[in-house]
């Protein structure tokens, strides 16, 4: 149906990560969603305005929700576009007074050095800020990945200047700009300093040309309604694989050392998680698995819940302490090592970590069903039930999941 997965002979090997330890119980991460209203339409949007803003004793309800069925370490507070919500700066002290760090998903239009400082000061650990080309920005019609490099500068700069904010960058790749990851992550690279982190999520549409949904009852709705559904769809679908090759290609270092597998697809990888080491100046390899698995186990042992964002960029004595254990750190100190023995005023530069994410959106299989990510990170509350955000429009149009189908099967069935 032009959604199937295809094969990937790459290399990556399931058993060379770790296969992160969250549930639905038991996540990091909880998606609160304040809002469907939003000031862009980017093409790869899972969600559309029908009902506006939540009022904010809704929203405390939700939280308290999270706090209670999903242990998060983060809430990420999503949208729509969270910022434009009258009471955001309630919702991050809410948040925090919980003892949960707030992160707000945001795609950057209403950040001002006012609203950050009021933000941060409420108890806001930092912002996931989504910028691609894709998005429609007034004034950025047809600027390229690159081009757009200047906005996220814009908005890292912002964050920098306030200081101790987390600042991730998050992108939608689609098949046209999956040529330019490699200039978002030299971009990245060169604000080692003040990225904490990128992430890569690939695009997904439902081509209503090849396929058709149906509810609960098997009656036939119309997956038209849904923000991302489109007429027609002949472009191959990006896998998370491909991304993390062309990663590879530009920073040969990457690793990625977690992951997160599909719920119907043993081989798909939904989500890969690294880190790579380094600084302004040079990349010296990629946090391995053994830490991965250090890092979460100890910090459920340590804070009682599992860990989705990093918030120190410093490294240096974890990666010379951690090389004793993982094979990757050592290579990485190793690398570190010859470079300072190289560049002696190196050993003054800051060492951290920048994370970089891959996940891939949801895929239908030639029978209809979705591999969904295994243990997904970004549940969120609806009608009292934890479900996946990248479907909630499903049950928001048609009362539940919707089943897909085959359109030229099904014609020919009834004919
Ligand atoms: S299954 Fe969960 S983590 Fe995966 S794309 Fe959907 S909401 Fe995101």
């Amino acid at each position: 149906m032009g959604y199937t997965q295809e094969e990937d002979t790459l290399a990556l090997q399931k058993r060379d990560l770790y296969r992160l330890p969250w549930s639905k119980n038991d996540n990091p991460i909880a998606w609160l969603e304040i809002t469907d209203i939003c000031n862009l339409r980017c093409e790869g949007c899972y969600r559309q305005k029908l009902t506006g803003h939540k009022p904010l004793a809704q929203v405390q309800e939700e939280i308290l929700f999270f706090k209670e069925w999903r242990n998060p370490d983060n809430v990420s507070i999503a949208g729509g576009e969270p910022l434009l919500h009258p009471q955001i700066v309630d919702i991050v002290a809410f948040i925090s007074e919980q003892g949960i760090k707030p992160i707000v998903l945001t795609n950057g239009m209403g950040l001002d050095p006012r609203l950050i400082r009021e933000l941060k000061r409420a108890g806001l650990s930092g912002f996931t800020i989504h910028v691609d080309s894709h998005q429609g920005r007034p004034g950025w019609k047809d600027a390229n990945e690159a081009a757009h490099n200047a906005v996220r500068q814009q908005y890292a700069d912002l964050i920098a200047a306030e200081g101790g904010l987390i600042a991730i960058f998050n992108s939608t790749v689609y098949p046209s700009t999956y040529h330019e990851i490699p200039d978002v992550v030299r971009w990245g690279r060169e604000n080692a300093d003040r990225v904490h982190g990128l992430v890569f999520i690939t695009y997904r549409t439902f081509d209503t040309d090849v396929a058709v949904a149906m509810d609960a009852s098997g009656a036939q709705v119309d997956a038209s309604q849904l923000g991302y559904s489109s007429e027609h769809f002949d472009q191959a679908f990006v896998t998370s694989p491909q991304v993390y090759q062309i990663i590879k290609e530009c920073l040969p270092q990457y690793e990625p050392s977690g992951y997160l597998g599909g719920t119907v697809r043993h081989d798909s990888y939904k989500w890969l998680i690294g880190a790579v080491i380094g600084s302004r100046q040079g990349t010296y390899g990629s946090v391995g698995s053994r830490t991965m698995e250090l890092a979460q186990t100890g910090h459920h042992l340590l804070y009682g819940s599992y860990l989705a964002y990093l918030s120190r960029l410093r490294l240096l004595p974890a990666m010379l302490s951690l090389s004793l254990w993982d094979p990757a750190m050592r290579q990485a100190a190793r690398n570190w090592l010859g470079d300072v023995i190289r560049h002696p005023r190196r050993l003054f530069e800051r060492v951290g970590v920048q994370s970089i994410g891959i996940i891939q959106a949801p895929d239908v299989q030639s029978n209809g069903q979705v591999d969904m990510c295994d243990s997904c990170p970004d549940m969120t509350v609806w009608d009292g039930n934890l479900i996946n955000s990248c479907r909630m429009d499903e049950y928001r149009l048609f009362g539940g999941l919707v089943s897909v189908a085959e359109k030229a099967r099904m014609e020919a069935e009834r004919a």
